[in-house]
């Protein structure tokens, strides 16, 4: 039996077409799990009975379980326990322009960036694309509002489980999904090339965002082992290749990381590296974690890094820190859980 929230319209349009049924129907189980919240499939009453009851056989409509809720003032940090008993988690954050999700795309993470919680948990699984949308339908009901944008910067590389990753955008985008718009979608990845090229040619609209966090291979070699497998060259030569067949900006992250990555000579080969591009560099500032040796760097490494990049005509934001006090920050929750 599959879960029914892991399928796109058009899946489940194949599935009725399949059947010799009209293909409409694929929608009307949409609005019943999306706008009706029903997920008694034998309560989907404009359907005939007979389907319901292959529907039946064929589906469920199992959630996955939050195990815990951590609350902020601006954040609440969720833990799911997944019907299998792993353990993932999603960041609910408000903003001066909504309400935002930041939802996991793996079970662990195969990536190893070396300053980053998630990955010292290795990959356990790809998590299904029901189990990724149900991490927002879960966090919509828990506080009764809509989320308005999604970020898939979890625990996990996206990437890495592309096919799920896609159902997932077209299930949360479609006016009778979630309806959340793809300009307010963004999908987070260390940089692996293929998958960038594949998604470039899909014309989704959704955000792109690279975690880049050094402009020269001496230094992201020592902190993101992708990088010894595609370097800044290549990685940049894909986000050029993107750019130029979607029309579209991309966010470049850059962890602020003390000595490391964050002195004005490393702003300098930054803005050379991405001079002219249709990018915006999104410096973050780092959340410490107890089990890491690296330490975030101080306001004014932060403030020279933002000048040097603005005077030379890079567009930069400071990324404003959230749930630092309730361990909301990237992977933490979930790896002081077990
Ligand atoms: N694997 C994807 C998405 C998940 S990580 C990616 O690499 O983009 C989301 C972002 O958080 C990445 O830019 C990651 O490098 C960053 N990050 C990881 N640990 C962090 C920490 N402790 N503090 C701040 N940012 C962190």
């Amino acid at each position: 039996m599959k879960n029914l929230f892991g399928f796109t319209k058009e899946m489940l349009e194949e599935y009725f077409i399949d059947m010799g049924e009209k293909k409409y129907k694929a929608t009307q189980v949409f609005e019943w799990l999306y706008r009706h919240n029903e997920y008694d499939i034998s309560k989907f009453s404009n359907i005939k009975k007979e389907i319901l009851i292959k529907m039946q056989n064929d589906f469920t409509t199992e959630f996955i379980n939050i195990e815990k809720v951590l609350e902020g003032s601006d954040v609440k940090k969720f833990l799911f326990r997944l019907l299998d008993g792993e353990k993932i988690e999603a960041v609910l954050m408000e903003h001066n322009y909504g309400l935002s999700v930041c939802v996991s795309s793996q079970v662990g993470c195969n990536m190893g960036c070396k300053f980053c919680e998630s990955g010292r948990l290795k990959k356990v699984r790809n998590l299904e694309a029901y189990e990724i949308a149900q991490q927002i339908l879960l966090i919509q009901k828990y506080i009764n509002k809509r989320i308005d944008s999604v970020v898939v910067m979890g625990i996990g590389e996206p990437f890495d489980n592309y096919d799920n990753i896609i159902k997932f955008i077209k299930i949360i985008n479609d006016s009778y999904g979630l309806a959340i718009g793809a300009r307010h979608i963004t999908v987070s990845t260390c940089g692996l090339v293929p998958k960038i090229d594949e998604f470039s040619d899909l014309n989704l609209q959704v955000n792109l965002a690279l975690s880049l966090h050094a402009a020269t291979d001496e230094v992201r070699n020592k902190i993101m082992p992708v990088n010894k497998v595609y370097n800044v060259d290549t990685v940049i030569a894909a986000i050029k290749r993107y750019i130029a067949k979607t029309n579209r900006r991309v966010t470049i992250e850059y962890v602020m990381l003390n000595m490391v990555n964050d002195s004005t000579e490393d702003a300098q080969e930054l803005a050379k590296l991405l001079k002219g591009m249709n990018v915006y560099v999104n410096l973050i500032p780092y959340n410490e974690t107890k089990n890491i040796e690296f330490s975030k760097s101080n306001k004014d490494r932060i403030n020279k890094f933002y000048d040097s990049l603005m005077k030379n005509g890079i567009n930069v934001t400071v990324r404003r820190e959230f749930g630092g006090n309730i361990k909301a920050a990237c992977g933490q929750l979930r790896s002081e859980s077990d």
